[in-house]
């Protein structure tokens, strides 16, 4: 199949392996053959997000599951944490949910940091906050752990977190960090066609969902937990893209975890050679930047649209250029899901060759 490669932030390339993989006969949701397939998954899926919860499948983007979390988890208000597009929306969001919010806002290409959320929560306003792993639109990774840490200061706060992009390219232990959602969607690192979020909560986070009224039905965490109890989903599932993400974690646990994020780390760490070695700066400070997308500072002003243009037509791939306010200031590039040592040097040498015939 000849097409335009993604190496944009989401989505990313599927495989022909996964696609084969999700071309399975359709099935009731409601009878054995779609629970055997739901079972079979729910082990690996609880080894992954580090968990003795339940994880469930929602199907929807991850704003689905991001919007649900509002609405199932906040009673009184919640601190959204902003630090690029998808946070700052995420407050947008909560306040459209009818839900008092108020924003941690911090400059676009920087973290949150846990010292800031802890002066804010220690007010006693808040019963919620939200918070993003790691911020695709500026390549910003937050200190999770330390932020984590604060819940058991404040075990009453509902812990959101966002790991869409993030998620299988850094370990992540929901049960050890002790927060109360982690959610993630398809397209991104797990190399799925988009269409599918994944989330866990913490029993902490049902008790709460419990009291709240206002839930609606599609992402009532409540019906997730009772529908998953029987391995089934609330709704009418996208059963085919649940065979690929089963061929997805099969193909995860082969390769085995620690690989894996080694070879996130290690891929991630090719396309930060080239951005050095080629006299650009990035846009996340150090300590602070992506392992699964590089942000990088267009700081020699070259023309984003154009290099853009010329690895489209000459190599067949694309980046992106940059996000809403970032656009041609900045530009993007991906190494989540399946790529390896080889597809990546394939993308640098298509940088090499498109920056030179700027
Ligand atoms: C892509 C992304 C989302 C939104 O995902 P949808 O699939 O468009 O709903 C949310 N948060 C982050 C950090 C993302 O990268």
């Amino acid at each position: 199949m000849s097409h335009v490669k993604l190496y944009i932030p989401g989505p990313v390339e599927v495989s022909p392996a996964t696609f084969a993989a999700m071309a399975q006969p359709m099935m009731g949701h409601r009878g054995k053959g779609f629970q055997d397939l739901y079972a079979e998954i729910q082990p690996k899926l609880q080894e992954l997000f580090g968990t003795k919860q339940q994880v469930f499948l929602s199907t929807s983007s991850a704003w689905g599951v991001m919007e649900g979390s509002i609405r199932n988890l906040v009673k009184k208000k919640v601190l959204n944490c902003c630090n690029g597009a998808f946070s700052d929306k995420w407050l947008d969001v909560s306040k459209r949910c009818g839900k008092e919010a108020e924003a941690y806002q911090v400059e676009w290409g920087q973290p949150i940091m846990a010292d800031e959320i802890d002066k804010r929560l220690a007010t006693g306003e808040f019963d919620a906050v939200t918070f993003i792993h790691n911020e695709t639109s500026t390549g910003v990774l937050s200190p999770i752990a330390e932020i984590a840490a604060l819940k058991k200061k404040y075990p009453d706060v509902m812990f959101i977190t966002d790991s869409v992009s993030g998620f299988t390219t850094v370990p992540l232990n929901f049960d050890e960090l002790g927060i109360d959602v982690l959610l993630t969607g398809s397209q991104k690192a797990f190399a799925l066609p988009p269409g599918l979020a994944l989330f866990t909560a913490s029993e902490a986070a049902m008790k709460r969902a419990e009291t709240i009224n206002d839930r609606g039905y599609y992402f009532d965490f409540i019906e997730f937990r009772a529908n998953g109890e029987k391995s089934m989903t609330p709704s009418t599932p996208c059963i085919s893209l649940i065979y690929g993400l089963r061929h997805q974690l099969n193909a995860m646990f082969t390769e085995g975890l620690d690989n894996r994020y080694a070879r996130h780390a290690r891929l991630n760490g090719m396309v930060h050679d080239w951005v050095k070695k080629n006299g650009f700066e990035f846009f996340a400070p150090e300590g602070y930047r992506s392992k699964s997308l590089t942000c990088v500072a267009n700081n020699k002003g070259i023309d984003v649209a154009a290099f853009i243009g010329l690895l489209k037509k000459n190599h067949s791939l694309i980046i992106d250029g940059g996000y809403g306010k970032l656009k041609g200031k900045t530009f993007r590039i991906s190494n989540m899901g399946d790529e390896t040592d080889a597809s990546i040097g394939a993308v640098i040498a298509a940088l090499d060759d498109s920056l030179s015939q700027l």
